[in-house]
C-alpha cells in the first residue's frame, strides 16, 4: 500500500540505525536537523505518488502483485515504463533538486534481471528469493539505499590483489543459514533515512575475487551495521532557499561481520555475474542521473531567465543573454533527449523486464556530467556578482537599512529588489555555495565517472557495422 509522507517518517522512527555525524551519534534520524532536508526530499516521492495529477507518472501496476505501487519500486514491463520513470525523476527533482529514491528502482530492476540469469547458469534460487523480497518492498512501500561503491583501495588492483582484503566488501564465511560480510561501502546516498540497504558489487570480478561477488538486502539497523554520514543540504541556513528544505546526505557504511540470512542473499560467489549486475544497475541509474539533472536544469533555466529580467535585460532581445539561455536549454534538453532515446530503444532482458539502451544512457550521462560546468558558467555569467554578494534575509529586515537596500539593489524598475535578491540567493545556493560544488561533484562522479561511461559507449556501440559501411562506400 502507498504510504503517506507521515507514514514514511513514522516508519523510520520504528528503526534504530547507528549513525554518526560530526562525531555525534544521531538519536533520531527523523528529528535530526542535519538530516531533515534529506528526509523531506524522500517524503516528496511519497507525497507525489498520492496526488491524482501525478498518478500516471508516479505509480504503476506491479506485474508481480497486481497492485498499485510507487513507480520507484516498479519493475519495467515495457518501454513506456522506462520513459515514465525518466519523466518521474525530472518531476521530482525540479522540486527537490535530488529525490534520491530512484536508486531503488535502478537496483531492483538490475537484481530482477541478474538473479534470473545467475539461476539459469548455476541452478541457484536467487530469483524466487528476490521476488519475495520485492513483494514485501512494494507492499510496504519501502525506501532502500543502494550500496555499490566500495573503498576500492589502489584503483589498478582487483579486489583480491589489494593490500588490505577488506577494501572491497567481502563474504568472510558462509553456513547453512547465510553469509557473514565485512568491509565498507564508501559512498551511499540517503543511507541514514532509509529502511534497508541493498548491496551490489561495484565491478566485474575474476574467480579469485569470488568472495567479493556478493549482493544482498539488510535492514538499516541490523547488528554490526554502522554509518558515518554528513549533513543533507544546508539545513537551517537562511540564505539557502532550496537546500535548507531539500538535500542529500551520503554515508560510509561499515559492515562489522554482519550476518545475512540466505533469503536476503542475491549473489554469493558467482563471480562471473558481478560485472553484469554492476552494468545493469549502472545502465538504469545513468538514466536516473539524466532525469535528476534535467529537473535541476529546469530550476536553473527558470531562475537564470528571471535573473536576466530582474537585471533589466530581456532574454529574448539582448543578443548575448539569448545566446546563453539558449545554450543552457541546449545542454539540458540534449542530455534529456538521450534519456528519452534510451527508453524508446530500451530492450527486454532475458528475465522479461525492460532496460534502457546502454549507448544512449551512457551518452546522456556523459553529457550531463561534463556540461554541468557549462551550465553553471552560464548561470554565473548571466547573474553577475550579486550571485555571491546578496545580503542575508536577516539583514534585509534591519529597520531603515533594509528599506535602503531594497531601493538601491533594484535592477529592472518593474521588478522588486526583493525578487532579484531572492533569485540570486537561489542561484548561489545551487551553483556557488557548498551545495554548488556538491552538485558539480555528484554530476560528474555520481553514477560513474566520465571515463566509465566512455568505456561503456565504446563497448556497446557497433563500430564494426560503421566500418563495414565505409568499406562499401570506399570500395575497399
Ligand atoms: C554525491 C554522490 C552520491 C553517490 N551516491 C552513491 C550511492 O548511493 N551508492 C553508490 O554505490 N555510490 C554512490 N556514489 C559513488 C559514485 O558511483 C562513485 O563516486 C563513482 O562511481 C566513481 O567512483 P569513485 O568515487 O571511487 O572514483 P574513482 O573510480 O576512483 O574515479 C576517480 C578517477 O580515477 C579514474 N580511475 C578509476 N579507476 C581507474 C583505473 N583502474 N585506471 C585508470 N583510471 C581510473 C576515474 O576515471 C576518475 O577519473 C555517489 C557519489 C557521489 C559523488
Amino acid at each position: 500500500m502507498l504510504k503517506t509522507p507521515e507514514q514514511f517518517e513514522d516508519s523510520l522512527r520504528d528503526l534504530n540505525p547507528t549513525v554518526y555525524i560530526k562525531g555525534n551519534k544521531v538519536q533520531s534520524v527523523v528529528d535530526e536537523p542535519l538530516l531533515r532536508p534529506g528526509v523531506n526530499a524522500i517524503s516528496v516521492t511519497y507525497e507525489y505518488a498520492l496526488l491524482p495529477e501525478y498518478a500516471e507518472t508516479m505509480t504503476a501496476i506491479s506485474h508481480v502483485t497486481g497492485k498499485k505501487v510507487n513507480r520507484l519500486l516498479h519493475i519495467n514491463t515495457n518501454q513506456d515504463d522506462l520513459l515514465k520513470k525518466l519523466e518521474m525523476t525530472r518531476l521530482l527533482c525540479r522540486e527537490t533538486g535530488c529525490a534520491q529514491r530512484y536508486l531503488c528502482h535502478d537496483a531492483l530492476n538490475a537484481l530482477y534481471e541478474n538473479t534470473n540469469n545467475t539461476d539459469l547458469k548455476y541452478g541457484t534460487d536467487y530469483h524466487v528469493k528476490f521476488l519475495n523480497y520485492l513483494e514485501r518492498v512494494q507492499d510496504e512501500d519501502l525506501t532502500m539505499c543502494v550500496a555499490m561503491t566500495d573503498a576500492k583501495g589502489d584503483r589498478t588492483k582487483r579486489p583480491h590483489e589489494q593490500h588490505n582484503p577488506d577494501l572491497y566488501l567481502r563474504m568472510v564465511s558462509r553456513s547453512e543459514d547465510g553469509i557473514v560480510v565485512r568491509g565498507i561501502k564508501a559512498i551511499v546516498t540517503g543511507a541514514p533515512y532509509t529502511h534497508e540497504i541493498l548491496v551490489l558489487p561495484t565491478r566485474n570480478m575474476t574467480f579469485q575475487d569470488k568472495d567479493y561477488a556478493i549482493s544482498f538486502a539488510v535492514p538499516i539497523d541490523a547488528p554490526g551495521v554502522e554509518m558515518v554520514s554528513r549533513q543533507a543540504g544546508r539545513p537551517k541556513e537562511s540564505g539557502a532557499p532550496l537546500t535548507s528544505q531539500y538535500g542529500q546526505a551520503t554515508a560510509q557504511i561499515l559492515f562489522d561481520d554482519v550476518f545475512i540470512p540466505w533469503d536476503r542473499v542475491f549473489l554469493a560467489g558467482e563471480w562471473d555475474f558481478a560485472g553484469s549486475l554492476t552494468e545493469s544497475f549502472a545502465t538504469h541509474h545513468r538514466v536516473s542521473c539524466i532525469g535528476a539533472r534535467a529537473g535541476l536544469g529546469d530550476i536553473l533555466i527558470g531562475a537564470t531567465a528571471s535573473m536576466a529580467e530582474a537585471n533589466g535585460l530581456d532574454p529574448q532581445k539582448t543578443g548575448h543573454v539569448r545566446e546563453k539561455i539558449a545554450d543552457l536549454i541546449k545542454f539540458v534538453e540534449s542530455f534529456y533527449a538521450c534519456g528519452v532515446t534510451s527508453a524508446v530503444f530500451g530492450n527486454e532482458t532475458n528475465a522479461g523486464n525492460f532496460k534502457p539502451d546502454p549507448v544512449y544512457a551512457n551518452i546522456g550521462k556523459l553529457l550531463q556530467g561534463t556540461h554541468i560546468y557549462d551550465m553553471f558558467r552560464i548561470v554565473h555569467d548571466t547573474t553577475g556578482g550579486i550571485l555571491v554578494s546578496s545580503p542575508y534575509p536577516e539583514d534585509m529586515e534591519i529597520p531603515n537599512l533594509g528599506e535602503k537596500l531594497n531601493e538601491y539593489l533594484q535592477g529592472n524598475q518593474d521588478i522588486s529588489a526583493d525578487y532579484r535578491i531572492s533569485i540570486a540567493r537561489l542561484l548561489e545556493d545551487i551553483t556557488a555555495s557548498y551545495q554548488g560544488g556538491w552538485y558539480s561533484a555528484i554530476s560528474i562522479s555520481g553514477g560513474g565517472s566520465p571515463e566509465a561511461t566512455r568505456l561503456e559507449i565504446m563497448r556497446k556501440y557497433d563500430i564494426e557495422e560503421r566500418k563495414s559501411l565505409i568499406e562499401k562506400i570506399a570500395g575497399v
